[in-house]
């Protein structure tokens, strides 16, 4: 096992910060509407760590969604003071955490590798021919 540089990540006014070692699991830009509506842009740039690996400083605040697409639970941390919003904890993954990739301080060599719920993708974000595009969830 090689060991990365950590990555480090904050929000907007540095109130919440994370750090992980270990390398993404996958990273994943996801269509959905709770996605677009959360980000308040075209879809969410996913980064998908091994929770443990995860450490937060500072206490993010929590709203609990159930996904407008597939009905699972899921935990969106923001900041109470920036609104930024940080990091997903899904229900039926609790070993994983997704980092919001825009929050990194290095968001280098990160290329997405899939895409999520693509039906909901706004008309404008054509479809890349070298990165699946699954309709729903890439399962
Ligand atoms: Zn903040
Ligand atoms: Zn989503």
């Amino acid at each position: 096992m090689n060991s990365p540089e950590p990555r480090t990540g904050h929000c907007l006014c540095g109130a919440i910060s994370y750090r992980f070692t270990t390398q993404p699991e996958a990273v994943v830009l996801c269509h959905c509407d709770d996605c677009q509506r959360h980000t308040g842009s075209a879809f969410s740039e996913n980064v998908l760590v091994a929770r443990e690996a995860v450490e937060i400083s500072g206490t993010p605040k929590s709203f609990q969604t159930t996904g407008t697409e597939n009905g699972q639970l899921r935990d969106r941390l923001f900041c109470g003071d920036c609104g930024t919003p940080i990091l997903t904890v899904l229900h039926e993954r609790p070993d994983l955490i997704i980092v919001k990739g825009g929050t990194l301080d290095d968001r280098s060599g990160l290329k997405p590798g899939a895409e999520v719920w693509g039906r909901r993708a706004q008309d404008w974000v054509e479809p890349d021919p070298a990165r699946p595009r699954f309709d729903g969830d890439a399962r």
